[in-house]
């Protein structure tokens, strides 16, 4: 038997890497695989070197590897079982059925068979989650993380939450006050390894996409940061509950131009790659809750992010597809604007978040669901369209990550867990951002010259999707809003809503 480490499953200290210590270990590193999509260099650059560095780690513990770098899954398969004929691989599970089944035709067509064991990348199995969630095909985060919470223990004491609430949001929508820093984000160097990959990167992935890559310039090694090691991983885990969770929590949903990270944990490429796992990095943000270093809701926020919202999207994602990939309940069908390639607008809010994602393939959640998926609901655009795009451009984004984030809960797609789309104006983004008070745009005009563009699109998006959305009661208020309006005023609205989509189109917005 031999053990088949994935790219994004490199968990060591558990599954049967570490469960089977004395047998050989193969990895494929296909490369038409990162051809798929235009991905970011530095996504790229992350997998391929996190791989390169694990196989390193294991030689030199002396574990027989064999890494295999070619073109496709296929021929890297073929070529174990000629070297190992009849061989039966060991992996770690895929996220769906689908998958599953995909890989166990490659491996019998390469001439063996693969045993799936557990992803240790989570906590709940998918028979807990199956059992939980029952057949109705609708799902509740709360009820899901709350179930877990009693479940592990995590944040409870004698059977209730600690400190008496299961959330504490009211205290985590704080914008910083003008002097506050953000604490300096951990950048780790790349080394040899990673400036190896980096450079093949750049010459093998450099152009040949339909839309334009997250390339050029902006793929410049000297500014990738991410861990690649376990050893890395953990001490961005120290840096984070060292240094940044305490304020995690009331920043959390702030946004500004100036700090790309605030102090989000930044440990999202490390979990999905497997480096690190969930307990290890609740049970450290809860101990430094018990040791008095940082407060109750920043705590809760940050296992709610992990333990609640990760396990949940992952199941969602597995039970879901493939139907969740292409979900377009509300029928948008707009392609999406060239200028999330580019970055190229005077909207000082999309602009700033756009660049932050060409430099560096993330951005924070808030940016991601308020301003990037905000902007395409309101827009109109495809969600399937959108998905690629958020696939493609983020270091941590894998298919299952952003599917239910994307399609579901920032596009809307589905309605089999988001209750209401994420739609809001400019008056949200004044709320919890600096970015209006230097854009050129006016956050309180909705039509006419330099009205901020989320706002006529934000009445539109009402507007033309009322049959859907009005009877939503958690809509009711919205709707108030909208029946206020004269139908001469969304006249105006819906001309200016088609401005802006031309401006889009155009590359002039
Ligand atoms: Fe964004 Fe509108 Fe504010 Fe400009 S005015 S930063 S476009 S929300």
């Amino acid at each position: 038997m031999t053990v088949w480490v994935r790219g994004d499953q490199l968990t060591r200290r558990r599954g049967p890497l570490a469960d089977r210590p004395g047998e050989r270990v193969l990895f494929v590193e296909a490369a038409s695989f990162a051809e798929k999509l235009p991905y970011h260099p530095h996504k790229l650059t992350l997998v391929f070197s996190a791989m390169r560095h694990l196989r390193d780690d294991l030689r030199q513990a002396g574990r027989p590897v064999d890494y295999r770098r070619v073109e496709t899954f296929e021929a890297g398969l073929r070529d174990h079982f000629t070297a190992h004929p009849e061989d039966t691989l060991v992996a770690q599970r895929p996220q769906t059925d689908g998958a599953r089944q995909r890989i166990e035709g490659i491996v019998a067509d390469a001439g063996g068979s693969v045993e799936f064991v557990p992803d240790e990348r989570f906590l709940c199995s998918p028979e807990r989650f199956d059992e939980w969630a029952g057949d109705d095909g609708t799902y509740r985060h709360e009820e899901f993380y709350r179930m877990l919470r009693r479940e592990t223990g995590y944040l409870m004491a004698d059977g209730d939450p600690v400190g008496g609430e299961w959330n504490y949001d009211d205290q985590n929508r704080e914008t910083p006050p003008d002097d506050w820093e953000a604490p300096e984000a951990p950048a780790f160097e790349p080394d040899e390894t990673t400036r190896e990959v980096a450079a093949w990167v750049a010459e093998r992935f450099d152009g040949g996409y339909d839309e334009p890559p997250f390339g050029g310039d902006w793929a410049d090694p000297e500014t990738f940061r991410w861990p690649v090691t376990r050893k890395e991983a953990v001490e961005a885990l120290d840096h984070f509950v060292t240094h940044r969770l305490a304020e995690f929590g009331p920043y959390q949903d702030a946004m500004l131009g100036d700090e790309w990270a605030l102090a989000h944990s930044l440990l999202s490429t490390s979990l999905n790659l497997g480096l690190l796992g969930p307990s290890e990095v609740i049970e450290r943000a809860i101990a430094a809750y018990e040791d008095g270093d940082a407060p109750l809701n920043s705590v809760e926020g940050f296992v709610r992010q992990v333990l609640g919202w990760r396990e949940f999207m992952r199941h969602v994602y597995r039970r879901e597809m493939p139907e969740l990939a292409t979900a377009n309940q509300l029928g948008a069908n707009e392609d999406l604007p060239e200028l999330y390639w580019t970055g190229e607008t005077e909207m000082a809010c999309l602009s700033d978040v756009v660049d932050g994602v060409r430099k560096r393939g993330y951005s924070h959640h808030i940016e991601r669901l308020m301003i990037l998926s905000n902007f395409a609901l309101l827009y109109g655009v495809e969600p399937a369209q959108l998905n690629r795009w958020f696939h493609a451009g983020y270091v941590d984004a894998f298919h299952w990550v952003t599917t239910p984030n994307v399609v579901e809960m920032g596009s809307y797609g589905a309605g089999v867990f988001a209750t209401k789309p994420y739609a809001a104006s400019a008056n949200y983004v004044d709320g919890m951002s600096d970015y209006c008070s230097g854009c050129p745009y006016y956050k309180t005009k909705t039509t006419g010259d330099g009205a901020c563009p989320f706002n006529a699109l934000y009445w539109d998006f009402l507007d033309r999707n009322e049959d859907q959305l009005r009877s939503n009661h958690r809509m009711g208020l919205v709707y108030g809003h909208v029946d206020d309006k004269s139908e001469g005023e969304l006249d105006d609205i819906r001309e200016r809503a088609d401005e802006v989509r031309a401006m889009a189109r155009e590359g002039s917005l």
